[in-house]
């Protein structure tokens, strides 16, 4: 099949092209991300490969689906950046990638919380400065203290055993609850009680209508005073300027995001260079106790190669007219 590939970085080209190998479709990489301006540049590619900050509404997918392209394969697990709905009006599948790595992400949302707690990449500016002074870099014991989990899927399960590897007493919350993380102590609670009771609070649901800022005023309100919030999900669960305001008065005691609603239009690129206008992350990442990644926690060598391998299997499958075990509801 002929695919065109939007928001292709150096190593989603390389790696695709070896996941290719043998499936032999004809890809075409392209730099700029996916919208209604850009979709003329897939123009007779039958399937389209997008990622996250792609646009894939409606009227963009009413725009594929006039030059031909029949599938949508999102390089992610999450797929809110489509209108599945739209896409099954137009006959488009849509295809994601379930199974890779959730180590990668839960590993990632451990090693954001020990830096936030930890002040970690505050102490390693600091030595890099020739200041070796302690003052302002204490953190709190994890053992002992008690972690909140929204959602308790793949990612979140694996977050939950690590924090009870460390000690921690493991709270759950998840409209489907599940035997694995019970069994590692988990407890499951409603989602107030949740945040009344944690220490760290860790966000591993998709973002849906339900989900969206199911972090915001109110629900920091009832939060326990101080406690770190860490995101690796999705930046729309967060209302943002909520979080700025407790931050200011303290209720949120620190705040570690990979994923930030208006990403777009900032992750994925060296910025450096320009002024950025976004006071919203500018706000953020003056904060002392806030650490903000760019949406890195699914990018290691185990994630990123079962991605590209998943996503040119369902490639070949379409074109084959087999079952999409990847497929998307169409919901
Ligand atoms: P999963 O489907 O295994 O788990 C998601 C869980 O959230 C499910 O158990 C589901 O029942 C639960 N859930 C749904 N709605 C909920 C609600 N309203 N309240 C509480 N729980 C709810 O998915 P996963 O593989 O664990 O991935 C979780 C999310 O992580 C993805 O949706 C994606 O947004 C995000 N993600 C981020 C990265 C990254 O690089 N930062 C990479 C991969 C995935």
């Amino acid at each position: 099949m002929k695919v065109a590939v939007y928001s292709a970085r150096r190593y989603d080209k390389s790696l695709l092209v070896k996941a290719n190998e043998q499936a032999g479709h004809t890809l075409r990489f392209l730099e700029d991300r996916l919208t209604a301006a850009t979709a003329a540049l897939a123009e007779g590619c039958g399937a389209v490969c997008v990622f996250v900050n792609d646009t894939v509404d409606a009227e963009v997918l009413a725009l594929l689906a006039a030059q031909g392209s029949r599938l949508v394969a999102t390089r992610s697990t999450g797929y809110n950046q489509i209108d599945t709905q739209a896409a099954a009006r137009l006959g488009i599948a849509v295809v994601r990638v379930t199974d890779y790595s959730p180590h990668s992400v839960a590993e990632f949302a451990v090693g954001l919380l020990l830096a936030v707690n930890r002040k970690i990449a505050r102490a390693s500016a600091r030595t890099r400065d020739g200041n070796f002074d302690l003052d302002g870099l204490m953190g709190f014991d994890l053992h002992g203290k008690t972690v909140g989990v929204i959602g308790t899927g793949k990612i979140g399960t694996i977050f939950a055993r690590i924090m009870a590897g460390f000690g921690c007493t493991v709270l759950g919350h998840d409209r489907y609850p599940s035997a694995a993380f019970e069994a590692l102590g988990g407890r499951y609670v409603e989602v107030d009680e949740l945040l009344a009771c944690s220490d760290v609070v860790s966000l591993h649901c998709p973002l849906t209508d339900d989900t969206r800022h199911i972090v915001n005023a109110q629900s920091l309100a009832r939060a326990k005073r101080g406690s770190v919030l860490v995101n690796t999900s999705r930046g729309g669960l967060i209302d943002t300027d909520a979080a700025i305001q407790a931050l200011k008065t303290g209720q949120l005691g620190g705040l570690a995001i990979d994923v930030y609603e208006q990403e777009a239009n900032l992750f994925f690129q060296d910025l450096s260079s320009t002024i950025i206008c976004d006071d919203v992350i500018q706000r953020l990442v003056s904060f002392p106790n806030v650490i903000v990644t760019g949406h890195q926690a699914f990018f290691t060598v185990e994630a990123i190669g079962q991605i590209m391998r998943t996503t040119i299997e369902s490639i070949t499958a379409f074109e084959r007219g087999e079952e999409l075990v990847n497929r998307v509801p169409e919901h």
